[in-house]
């Protein structure tokens, strides 16, 4: 099911049928490769730098893929204050008024780590990577799909929709180093359609869950 819904998602989600169909196969390629070097975290900063796209368009395509019936659900993180280069999974929902970091053996209040949330996606776990990939474009091409019309007329990635994919457009990209990760901000900012509607309603979800925690959090400490 696993390229079923990958093909059925860039048909029909309005947020995806814009792409060219070779996005398909970059982010399976993608993802393929983190598995096999063992990281089950994907950051789509990364997959946006590795296969030269924009930041934004790789986030958006991440959380359009989001949500329980999707490929990815989305895991977020915070760094230890303490401790350089440890990062804190934060459970969901949230039980305690603190996170507590095993390497440090301190509990650190969640007020103190509000600014360095950051997301990182995972494959849902009834979602399985079929052992024999597929080449997507190898595919007979359908006359009635945008996609493919898309990308017959622009080849690869010189697509004129969504602009930010146009070759001329000068691309941000964070991916490096410490810099490179998904911060709640950044992911709040892009989770939004051109309606303002939510992209991910499982994002949007847990943002709210995570901003009320942090209130309330704020709340008790005064
Ligand atoms: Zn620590």
């Amino acid at each position: 099911m696993y390229y079923e819904s990958l093909e059925e998602q860039f048909q029909k989600n309005p947020n995806l049928i814009e792409y060219p169909k070779s996005i398909i196969q970059k982010l399976d390629d993608y993802i393929r490769s983190e598995y096999n070097h063992g990281y089950i975290y994907l950051n789509p900063y990364k997959f946006a730098y590795e296969y030269d796209l924009d930041d934004i368009d790789g986030v958006k395509i991440f959380l359009a893929l989001t949500d329980q019936e999707k490929l990815f659900t989305v895991i977020p993180f915070v760094d230890c204050p303490c401790c350089v280069g440890k990062s804190l999974k934060i459970p969901k929902p949230l039980d305690d008024d603190y996170l507590y970091c095993d390497e440090c053996r301190r509990n650190h209040t969640f007020k103190s780590l509000e600014n360095s949330i950051y997301f990182y996606f995972k494959l849902n776990q009834r979602v399985t990577i079929p052992e024999k990939r597929r080449n997507i474009l190898d595919r007979s091409f359908d006359p009635h799909s945008t996609s493919d019309i898309m990308e017959r007329l622009n080849g690869n990635l010189k697509g004129t929709s969504p602009s930010s994919l146009a070759s001329e457009v000068k691309r941000t990209q964070r991916y490096s180093g410490e810099w490179g990760r998904p911060r709640i901000q950044d992911i709040t900012q892009y989770n939004r359609d051109s309606k303002n509607n939510p992209i991910s309603e499982e994002v949007n979800d847990l943002e709210l869950l995570l901003m009320q925690d942090f209130s309330n959090d704020t709340r008790s400490a005064l």
